[in-house]
């Protein structure tokens, strides 16, 4: 092994035991707003553009070349458009970084701008049913993928390149031009037309519809039909070797479900696939059947920890398995799976409502520890993710809230938790069948879009609870309700819950054992022989 191999081995090795401790922080990280380098730190969503209201993007078509010695793409988008009211002007975001050389569309060149990161095309008398945009130019680098995403670049232990790309927080305009708003999920999803290097593969969203080697170059083409949000778009190369099985899911559908791993991990592949299999059957338990049935159940392995990339979930968590009961477990894959049914089915279309992908996902990753290790190690779960709550901003942002502004830890962990009481509250007969109806609405689903009211009124309607007043406490005001116990004679206790309009049923422990007891505002009497515990499970965020 020569020094420079050797000096890259540890460079990589010491990467990897930096990524597995960021992995431990996964649920509790923020965006640290362009701190850890020079690049400009992106966003979107936000109030929508007025001229970005005139059209919807139906589909996305990328024809691209990767150049990984440039670090650069370079080929076009073409965007099939539907006007929802008469324009004559497109705008489409796109970073500066890029250059866009013309734009096309029935033939003809349009006359365009692009600075800010905003294309600006103007149509004359023309209203095409697609605009190709020819760009191309230096990728911009992430910082601290996923969280400041971009491409990431990479060699593997073989010397090969090894690309990546996430854009959660940036949108899609990091690689393509798009309307960069949550609101835009073409419906009729994305085809991709890739070339790369002739060694290396590509992986995408959807089905690989060919794949074909000419002049040295591969060309992979994928397609998915299903609506798709910017930042899910994805492709990621390397030099990757491909395992699959057939998964039999609860919908009847027999789904491909497969594996790109680097070729150095090849034989971790199996095991990879058992644990992707594992975790497929326990959401599709609590969640549903699997979201994407016509294409596929899969993960590739990335240069950074992971995304929910819609059908190719990015898998960087090292092979960190664990035991669970009798199963193996990677929280990781596991928790970017949980999101093809919360983020890529059920999707939000403002990032005010961000909750919903994170909290009800992250409340996915605790239900595998109930089915596989049992109701104590669930709860031993959710008091481990209930250190990390910080009630500083509510869960919810005001509504039009850019991405970065309605990121922050809490929407994971509270998020979770509010679903956590709501079983509490509802009892789990009632519970977990509406917890698997929210993934089977044909409002909240697939190219309908879905927001916080829409979901509360949608659970108190199902369950004919007047859960409202609980979940918007919850979900809009980051101060936690307060516990107030007043001792009054030996045995003679008052309870009060302060911050809240509503009545709560809550345990109680006493000397009789445990009692559920609705409280309030008001003091409630208690008698007990010996000092009473108010909610001892933590059923609730409560201050106590
Ligand atoms: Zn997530």
């Amino acid at each position: 092994m020569n020094a420079s191999r050797q000096f890259r081995n540890m460079t990589r090795a010491i990467y990897r035991v930096l990524r597995g401790l960021t992995a431990l922080w996964l649920c509790s990280l923020v965006t640290l707003g362009g701190a850890f380098g020079q690049q400009p730190s992106w966003n979107w969503g936000g109030p929508l553009d007025p001229v970005q209201a005139t059209f919807d993007i139906t589909m996305v078509y990328l024809e691209l070349e990767i150049l990984p010695e440039e670090k650069a793409i370079t080929g076009s988008a073409t965007l099939s458009l539907e006007y929802v009211s008469d324009t004559d002007q497109l705008r489409f975001q796109l970073i500066d970084a890029y250059t866009v050389d013309r734009v096309e569309a029935e033939g003809v060149l349009l006359p365009f701008s692009h600075q800010s990161d905003l294309i600006d095309v103007r149509l004359g008398e023309l209203r095409p049913g697609s605009v190709t945009i020819f760009y191309g130019g230096k990728t911009p680098i992430a910082v601290r993928p996923p969280w400041l995403g971009g491409f990431t670049w990479e060699k593997d232990d073989l010397g090969y390149h090894w690309m990546g790309l996430s854009s959660q927080n940036e949108g899609g305009k990091l690689f393509m031009p798009c309307l960069d708003h949550p609101k835009s999920k073409p419906k009729n999803g994305v085809q991709m037309r890739i070339t790369v290097p002739e060694v290396y593969t590509v992986a995408a969203n959807g089905l690989l519809k060919d794949s074909f080697v000419e002049h040295g170059k591969a060309t992979f083409l994928w397609e998915s039909s299903y609506p798709i949000m910017n930042y899910n778009i994805n492709f990621t190369m390397g030099k990757f070797h491909r395992e699959a099985k057939t998964f039999r899911s609860l919908s009847g559908y027999d789904i491909p479900m497969v594996v790109y791993v680097l070729e150095e991990n090849k034989e971790r592949a199996p095991l990879l696939l058992e644990v992707l299999d594992q975790s497929t059957r326990t959401h599709e338990r609590f969640f549903g059947p699997f979201p994407f049935p016509k294409e596929k159940i899969a993960v590739v392995e990335t240069p950074y920890l992971g995304m929910e990339h819609q059908t190719i979930n990015a898998y960087g968590n090292n092979f960190q398995f664990v035991r669970m009961g009798e199963v193996w477990y990677d929280h990781l894959l596991h928790h970017e799976l949980g999101h093809e049914w919360f983020g890529n089915k059920v999707s939000i279309a403002d990032w005010s409502d961000y909750w919903i992908h994170e909290g009800i996902t992250s409340y996915g990753d605790w239900l595998f520890y109930l089915q596989h290790e049992g109701e104590e190690a669930y709860h031993a779960k959710v008091a481990d993710a209930r250190k990390r709550i910080q009630n500083k901003k509510p869960v919810v942002s005001p509504p039009n809230s850019f991405s970065d502004e309605a990121y922050h830890s809490d929407v994971y962990a509270k998020g979770a938790y509010i679903i956590h009481s709501l079983r509490f509250l509802l009892g789990d007969e009632r519970f977990f069948p509406l917890l698997k109806r929210i993934a089977d609405q044909e409002a909240f689903t697939y190219e309908n879009q879905v927001g916080t009211e829409e979901l509360i009124n949608f659970l108190e309607r199902e369950s004919g609870v007047e859960l409202g007043p609980f979940l918007r406490r919850y979900l809009y005001e980051a101060s936690l309700p307060t516990v107030k116990v007043s001792r009054k004679r030996k045995t003679h206790y008052q309870v009060s819950i302060s911050g809240i309009d509503f009545s709560l049923p809550v345990e109680v422990k006493t000397h009789r054992g445990i009692e559920r007891i609705e409280l309030n505002k008001v003091p409630t009497n208690i008698l007990s022989e010996v000092p009473i515990e108010v909610d001892p499970r933590n059923w609730y965020l409560l201050r106590k």
